[in-house]
């Protein structure tokens, strides 16, 4: 598995984003009595246009596709499905990012036939429009290019995966690595910084899972 191509995301940038979002909304005329957040990348955007947009009510569902950075697993499934009934109403299902768009396409999907909303639209801050099968009625950027978002809210699990999977291959070439060493290799690898906060707990937890060794200052990958 190689290189990704990777963007940091801020919280300025989610903030922002998510108001350009709501604008949108506001500027289409529809104005939704629920807000549906798709589990779990969906939870702050929807959250924050609650605020922009006026909304009250917030409700989630959890779809899951994605189950580590930028590795797809077979299908999405809904988890923890429950009955609601929302006829009436007017609903937003909100998510942070269109990539594949299958558990986007899968919660709509659940919700039209077990919750009935009147109308059901879909916002997200980003479309990635090349490979998504679906285009949300909103969104905020249009992006053209496959790329990885670290967005704020997956950034130490991220960091995780990003250093297990540039540990397991240059450590084919190189046994025994110092923190600057390992930190200037990620900057190398993925061209963003994630902060020494979440290099150290990323690191931490490599070594709570058995994949890095900590010996005499210097970490050594376990293959397993
Ligand atoms: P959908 O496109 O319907 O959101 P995906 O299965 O493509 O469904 O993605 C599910 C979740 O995985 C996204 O909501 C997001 O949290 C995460 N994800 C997927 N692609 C990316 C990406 N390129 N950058 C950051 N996060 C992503």
């Amino acid at each position: 598995m190689g290189k990704v191509p990777t963007k940091l995301v801020s919280w300025d940038d989610v903030v922002e984003w998510s108001r350009g979002l709501a604008i949108k909304i506001k500027e289409s005329n529809y104005r939704p009595d629920v807000i549906i957040a798709v589990a779990r990348g969906g939870f702050v955007p929807a959250r924050l246009l609650c605020d922009f947009l006026n909304v009250e009510n917030l409700i989630s569902i959890q779809s899951q596709h994605w189950t580590e950075a930028a590795k797809a697993a077979d299908k999405a499934i809904i988890k923890f499905a429950y009955e609601l009934d929302l006829s009436g109403k007017k609903a937003l299902l909100v998510d942070d990012i269109v990539d594949t768009g299958e558990s986007l396409m899968l919660a709509r999907d659940f919700i039209m036939k077990h919750w009935k909303p009147a109308e059901l639209r879909i916002a997200a801050l980003q479309w990635i429009s090349p490979v998504a099968k679906l285009k949300p009625d909103y969104y905020y950027i249009e992006v053209t290019e496959w790329v990885w978002f670290q967005y704020p809210w997956t950034r130490l699990e991220d960091t995780f995966q990003f250093l297990k999977r540039m540990l397991s291959e240059e450590s084919k070439y190189k046994a025994e690595w110092s923190y600057d060493e390992i930190v200037k290799k990620f900057y190398e690898w993925y061209e963003i910084d994630v902060g020494e906060t979440y290099f150290k707990d990323a690191i931490k937890m490599l070594i709570e899972e058995g994949i890095l060794e900590l010996r005499n200052n210097k970490y050594y990958y376990k293959s397993s």
